[in-house]
């Protein structure tokens, strides 16, 4: 990894050049953990971030299964046939499991991967959401200098995570398979209010008649949410689609470019990034504040005997941190 100053104004441009070895560079540096990669890395995001170039974000979701690569590397096609630029990051905070990789260890997207207008970055195996949290952000800073015109933030559909992927993404697109039933599938309300749109996928083949009675089941529950300030009219949506065919999939594009150019109209695009950014500086510093405690072995000892004493009872959880907070201060 680059050590010097020179080094790093050398990789920012060669990013800004789009250089995708650069571009790969980068990521690895701003996944490093250590201390001087970290500092390096600050200072790449910091002199690229200056640029001020804006990608769309928009993330993605939905549990193993449901279609994520497939949908992923049809629309990411259909992208890059418009010439518009895309790249594709994961977001598994959960992925030791896995080996590291919801995106690497596959032979998926193996057409998008070959397309010289597309990225594509698997995820590391941190297992760490917060890590994981700041990896991501930094990546779409590179990936934003880079040119890419879209920033696919990919995640499975696990909690918070996808709040996680929503709070750093202008567009968050949920993707469902068709339900069996006719009850909703279980998809969290929390989910549905960060949901800008709700992507049924597979409807084809047989599965196409239940595809869409349940665009038709989110339609009607999405109606029923309180309409969003940064939202037009008919906003969030929910759309049946099918990665496999392709149907569907330039109309989801034109909602995500409706959405988009009505937030930019109406000064929502930038107070959400803003807002975004104001939440990610409160996070760092919470991240932070515990990784300097836990860097310190009395504190760390002291951290665990508080854990201890607040699961026996004898404190509460608040006594226990204030008492461990003012050693800091
Ligand atoms: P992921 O785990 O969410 O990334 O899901 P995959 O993209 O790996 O897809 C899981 C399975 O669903 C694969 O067998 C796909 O071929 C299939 N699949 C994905 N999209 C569609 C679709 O639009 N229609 C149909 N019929 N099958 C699909």
């Amino acid at each position: 990894n680059p050590q010097t100053t020179d080094e790093i104004t050398d990789l920012a441009d060669r990013i800004r050049a789009g250089e995708r070895r650069g571009l790969a560079r980068g990521i690895t540096l701003v996944e490093s953990t250590r201390a001087d990669h970290r500092a390096q890395a600050h200072a790449l995001v910091d002199l690229l971030a200056r640029d001020g170039k804006q990608a769309l974000r928009i993330g993605l979701s939905g549990t193993p299964g449901v279609g994520k690569s497939t949908f992923i590397e049809a629309f990411g096609l259909h992208l890059t046939a418009q010439g518009l630029r895309v790249a594709v990051l994961a977001v598994d905070p959960s992925s030791t499991r896995s080996g590291g990789s919801i995106l690497g260890d596959k032979t998926r997207m193996e057409r998008l991967s070959r397309d010289p207008g597309a990225f594509i970055r698997p995820s590391p195996s941190q297992t760490q959401l917060g890590g994981v949290a700041r990896r991501s952000r930094e990546a779409i800073v590179l990936c934003e200098a880079a040119g890419f015109d879209v920033v696919l933030i990919e995640t499975v559909g696990v909690g918070q995570s996808e709040t996680m992927v929503a709070e750093m993404a202008d567009l968050f697109v949920l993707l469902l398979a068709p339900a069996g039933g006719d009850e909703l599938q279980g998809v969290k309300r929390g989910i549905m209010e960060i949901a800008d749109l709700i992507l049924i996928n597979k409807a084809d083949g047989d599965l196409k008649a239940a595809a869409t009675r349940t665009e038709a089941d989110y339609a009607g529950a999405l109606h029923l949410l309180r309409k969003r300030p940064q939202d037009p009219e008919g906003f969030p949506k929910a759309r049946a689609v099918s990665a496999l065919s392709g149907t569907g999939l330039s109309e989801a594009w034109d909602d995500m470019q409706t959405l988009t150019h009505w937030r930019k109209d109406h000064g929502h695009w930038d107070a959400t990034r803003t807002a975004q950014s104001g939440h990610w500086f409160q996070e760092a510093v919470r991240q932070g504040m515990l990784d300097h405690l836990r860097s310190d072995a009395g504190l760390r000892d002291q951290m665990a005997a508080s854990a201890r004493a607040v699961e026996a009872g004898e404190t509460s959880p608040d006594a226990a941190a204030a008492a461990l907070l003012s050693k800091l201060f």
